[in-house]
């Protein structure tokens, strides 16, 4: 930072830690020594780890700066579609940092800990209730990993029965963990094709559904933010061949308290607590993703589990069919607290209208901007809108200029470029918690732009044009990101 900007105004720039650091400068200080000296270990005192040496204004400064600079659903509206990027109430906040919570050390022995322990245990028959299934593990710290715990599920199930399976059916409009998640435990994961429709047609389930395939991973709704109404169908053609139904309840923001996943013949589900059930998430965690399963695959869930025996809960690892352990200690706790906060603030009735309010939000969106864009179908959606930049093309406009314009109308961009069977694709989740002057508000930056895009497609191509940043090369900040203040390689 050069001295005139420092004195032209506010100065939107900010060096790194490593540029900022001075030798000797200290965040803390210790009263003076009054016990023998110690030497450092030699592996600590060979080679000090180089890291900034800085005073405690430096770091807030650093840190409060930067996160000004960010969009986060507590500054604007956040439309990534999938990501359920909602409001989160503060009072799920101040539940998580009582100190009996936050402060709880995850070695302290049951009888020291008793309410977290019920915390666990209530919230798990929470979750029970509102999916229609048995049992749940709280263990696994996000969506993916209850996908990997659910196929580790599957795979026991099926050694169990005498006949470990290769194959698992994953349709077109999943996301990519899913199929990762079966490639993990060894499964090949066969596409299924959506119908017309943009949903799953038993059909094509029985015709690729046979004695050597696991089951299927279905997301519902879909990524196209439709309803898969042949669920109960598909999961009867995959029952009678001995398969399993993995149901990815990344979307339950459309369905809470209105579909039954068990009676439809799900038998695994896992949640993503950081998007339905509120826990501030993007930018990387920590989340929770637990997976719920009906009563004859209860035996299989990770371990330990909390049990609850004459009036006391306690830790076991008595449960010999388990998949074992998929994580340190219990599980990301403190997003269980909020989820627990959420869930009993909400109340039944106002879950539901949860659902009622975000299916509703989005089709709002999705018939108010139907007029400038490429719907990818044209039905009622659920919780989710998805469009495409097929109208803006002709103008050399793209789905990637359309995402970057929006933030300079001071919105965060949409999912782009998923679902993979939609080119150019726009995925728009408003979620419940925008009013309608805020969906109106994002309705006319569409609009905007898609003048734009017929009449200066240029402008659209510079975009963002207003943001401290323009186009950042995110392949080089993902593969060689500067960590510690050197330059950035060649
Ligand atoms: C977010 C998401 C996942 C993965 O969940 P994480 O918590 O990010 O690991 C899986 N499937 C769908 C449909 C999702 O939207």
């Amino acid at each position: 930072m050069n001295p005139v900007q420092a004195a032209a105004g506010l100065v939107f720039e900010e060096p790194l830690l490593w540029e900022r650091g001075r030798p000797g400068r200290m965040g803390y200080s210790l009263p003076r020594r009054d016990v023998e000296e110690t030497p450092v270990p030699e592996a600590l005192a060979a080679e000090p780890p180089e890291i900034p040496e800085l005073s405690e204004v430096d770091l807030v400064r650093h840190y409060v700066r930067l996160s000004q600079w960010n969009v986060a659903v507590d500054t604007a509206m956040y439309p990534l579609g999938s990501c359920t990027m909602k409001y989160n109430p503060k009072t799920n906040e101040r539940q998580a940092a009582l100190p009996g919570f936050a402060l709880a050390h995850p070695l302290l022995p049951e009888a020291l800990c008793q309410g977290a322990l019920e915390l666990i245990a209530a919230l798990e028959c929470l979750l029970a209730e509102i999916t229609g299934l048995d049992a749940v593990s709280l263990q696994p710290g996000a969506g993916a990993q209850g996908e990997l715990a659910g196929m580790l599920i599957f795979h026991a199930f099926h050694r169990r029965q005498g006949r470990p399976r290769s194959k698992i059916l994953v349709p077109d409009t999943a996301h990519g963990t899913n199929p990762a998640s079966a490639a993990l435990c060894g499964y090949r994961a066969v596409p299924v094709a959506s119908g017309g429709q943009g949903i799953l047609e038993p059909e094509a389930v029985a015709r690729l559904m046979d004695e050597e395939t696991a089951g299927i991973m279905i997301t519902n709704p879909n990524t196209l933010g439709l309803f898969e109404g042949h669920v109960a169908e598909i999961a009867r053609i995959v029952h009678a061949k001995g398969g399993l139904v993995y149901g990815d309840g990344a979307n339950m923001n459309a369905v809470l308290g209105r579909v039954d996943l068990g009676r439809i013949g799900v038998d695994v589900l896992h949640l993503n607590l950081h998007k339905t059930f509120a826990t501030p998430h993007g930018g990387g965690g920590p989340g929770a993703g637990p997976v719920c399963v009906t009563r004859r695959l209860a035996p299989f869930l990770p371990v330990p589990r909390v049990v609850h025996r004459e009036g006391r809960f306690f830790w076991s690892e008595d449960f010999p069919l388990s998949i074992g352990k998929l994580q340190a200690f219990w599980g990301n706790f403190g997003v269980l607290v909020r989820a627990y906060a959420y869930i009993l603030s909400m109340g039944a009735n106002h879950l539901e209208e949860v659902s009622r309010l975000a299916v509703l939000n989005a089709n709002y969106l999705r018939v108010g901007l139907r007029g400038d864009y490429e719907p990818a179908h044209d039905r009622p959606c659920m919780h989710e809108c998805v469009f495409s930049d097929a109208r803006q093309r002709p103008h050399g406009v793209t789905t990637l200029d359309i995402a970057k314009r929006l933030m300079d109308y001071g919105f965060h961009p949409p999912t782009v470029y998923f679902p993979l069977v939609v080119p150019g694709a726009l995925m728009i989740e408003p979620t419940e918690t925008e009013s309608k002057e805020m969906l109106d508000l994002f309705l006319a930056a569409m609009a905007a732009i898609a003048a734009e895009a017929r009449e200066q497609p240029e402008l659209l191509r510079e975009a963002p044009r207003r943001c401290l940043r323009r186009r950042l090369d995110e392949v080089q900040a993902a593969r060689k990101p500067r960590l510690t203040g050197s330059p950035p390689a060649p």
